[in-house]
């Protein structure tokens, strides 16, 4: 036997160490959060569940370019659009089959209005597989929920742009 291995057996010197490090961390603050009743703190580039934003007299940011439905690698993105009568052109459809998404935030970077953005909520599961087929009300719906984190989050980042 290696006389070194023999001698720390002997003297049980990685169990006192052991218990040593143990009792130093009791004194140490926790490493773990309470979750649900507790949370940590989330990247302003979180790409969490979607939301369509609006401007703050309550229009549309959409202006229904397509380019996040044209980047989308997993195209889980369906648009329709129409022209209305003030010739502003806007979606009359906008969905997202949440099932498919990959979460890549390329439909977010391509928008040049800021419209379409990943934000912070994580906890949207569902029971049943429709429930994640989100249309347009579901979206603005996000959005209004979310828009004072959306925007700083957007402000915070910009300067990365
Ligand atoms: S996050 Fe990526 S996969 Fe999901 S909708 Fe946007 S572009 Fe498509
Ligand atoms: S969300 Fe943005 S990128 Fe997508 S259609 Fe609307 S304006 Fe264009």
């Amino acid at each position: 036997m290696n006389f070194g291995r023999f001698l720390k057996t002997i003297f049980l010197t990685e169990f006192i160490l052991a218990i040593a490090k143990a009792i130093k961390e009791i004194f140490k603050s926790k490493k773990t959060i309470n979750y649900p009743f507790e949370k940590g703190s989330i990247s302003p580039r979180f790409r969490g569940e979607h939301a369509l934003r609006r401007y703050p007299d309550g229009e549309e940011r959409c202006i229904a370019c397509k380019l996040c439905e044209a980047v989308c690698p997993a195209q889980a993105i369906t648009i329709e659009s129409e022209e209305r009568k003030d010739g502003s052109r806007k979606t009359t459809r906008y969905d997202i089959d949440m099932l498919k998404c990959i979460y890549c935030g390329l439909c977010q970077e391509s928008c040049p209005v800021d419209a379409i953005v990943q934000g912070p909520n994580f906890e949207f599961a569902t029971e049943t597989r429709e429930e994640l087929y989100y249309n347009k009300e579901k979206l603005l719906d996000n959005g209004d929920r979310w828009e004072s984190v959306l925007a700083k989050n957007i402000k915070t980042d910009k300067i990365y742009k």
